[in-house]
């Protein structure tokens, strides 16, 4: 932790504390104590064996220390910024709260998702918005490889994700993000400073994407590859016996709401395709058979994501044929 009490009963931020005085915990009072280093942040450490909610609450790494130390130099005496703070109405502490209605939450080791989205909805019970901010990710030529925790912590309004690397002090909006699979997705890599927190982000329109033959390939010898007959996306194709023949264009249309879904778009669109050839599509099926991402904010409506997508896809269905149309004449 970074802010511990004087005798005076008033906070202190440990850089300025003096190694001669005693410093207690503003929870449990306990002492703290001073550590200085040269390789790290000055900061303050509850005695071994505290059951202090500050020290089980999180194990703060030396990378997490480094991170609220600079965005909180950086910001102070420009905003008004609380550190540590303790919510009493949602029992937590936030990293930072600035002005107080944004926290910013540095989460570099993975938590469970359920985790996740409480902290989220109890900040958002207090009218607060909160900005997640992960450690660096894979990234090469335009590609984020995430975790499905690092993909968690996408603001999906927005599309963006934010990281922050306390050792470069590099601080990332990755913008426009667009998800190819489970994993892998497409974004704008962009440097920002900390005021830019305090702005809100203007959401950019995110292309529509189709997959290249090459892609469509790849994806289906990694079903074969999984070796196992009951792979939806080859008992579709098998049974809308699209298998063995060529790749029909209407399937590997990567919508902007497919952010949104685990399912690939090849799997779901053949299952459109199956269940639109034999007259049994209903959306209630298509829903349960769609499996949702998971956000750290879980605030919309599954129901109408599906229903957006399904009008993406066939708007861009239409005009794909519209361009072979006119293509043919
Ligand atoms: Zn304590």
């Amino acid at each position: 932790m970074l802010i511990g009490l004087n005798q005076n009963s008033e906070l202190i931020y440990a850089q300025h504390a003096k190694s001669q005085e005693i410093y207690k915990c503003p929870e449990c009072l306990s002492e703290l104590i001073l550590k200085k280093g040269k390789h790290m942040v000055t900061h303050f450490a509850h005695k071994a064996n505290s059951y202090c909610m500050r020290n089980s609450y999180k194990k703060e790494s030396l990378m997490h220390l480094a991170s609220k130390h600079h965005i909180y130099s950086h910001l102070n005496n420009k905003v008004t910024i609380d550190m540590e703070y303790y919510l009493p109405e949602i029992d937590q502490i936030p990293d930072i709260i600035i002005n107080r209605n944004l926290i910013v939450e540095f989460q570099y080791s993975s938590i469970s998702l359920d985790l996740l989205m409480d902290r989220t909805e109890g900040f958002k019970a207090l009218n607060m918005k909160v900005i997640w901010i992960g450690k660096d990710i894979d990234y090469r030529n335009g590609i984020m490889h995430l975790s499905y925790f690092e993909a968690a912590l996408i603001n999906h309004c927005e599309r963006t994700l934010i990281t922050y690397n306390p050792n470069n002090q590099m601080l990332i909006r990755y913008e426009r993000i667009q998800s190819l699979d489970k994993h892998t997705f497409i974004g704008f890599k962009k440097e920002i400073k900390w005021e830019d927190l305090l702005n809100s982000y203007h959401v950019q329109d995110v292309p529509n994407l189709y997959l290249s033959d090459r892609a469509y390939d790849n994806y289906l010898s990694k079903c074969r590859k999984s070796r196992n007959v009951l792979e939806p996306t080859l008992s579709l194709l098998y049974n809308a016996r699209l298998i063995h023949k060529k790749r029909l264009q209407i399937i590997g249309v990567i919508v902007p709401e497919q952010i949104y879904f685990l399912t690939h778009c090849i799997t779901w669109q053949s299952y459109l395709f199956y269940e639109m050839e034999k007259r049994t599509f209903t959306f209630e099926k298509f829903y349960n058979f769609i499996e949702f991402r998971t956000f750290h904010d879980y605030s919309f409506s599954k129901k109408e994501i599906l229903l957006k997508a399904l009008n993406s896809y066939i708007s861009i269905i239409h005009q794909k044929a519209i361009s072979r149309a006119n293509l043919i004449i």
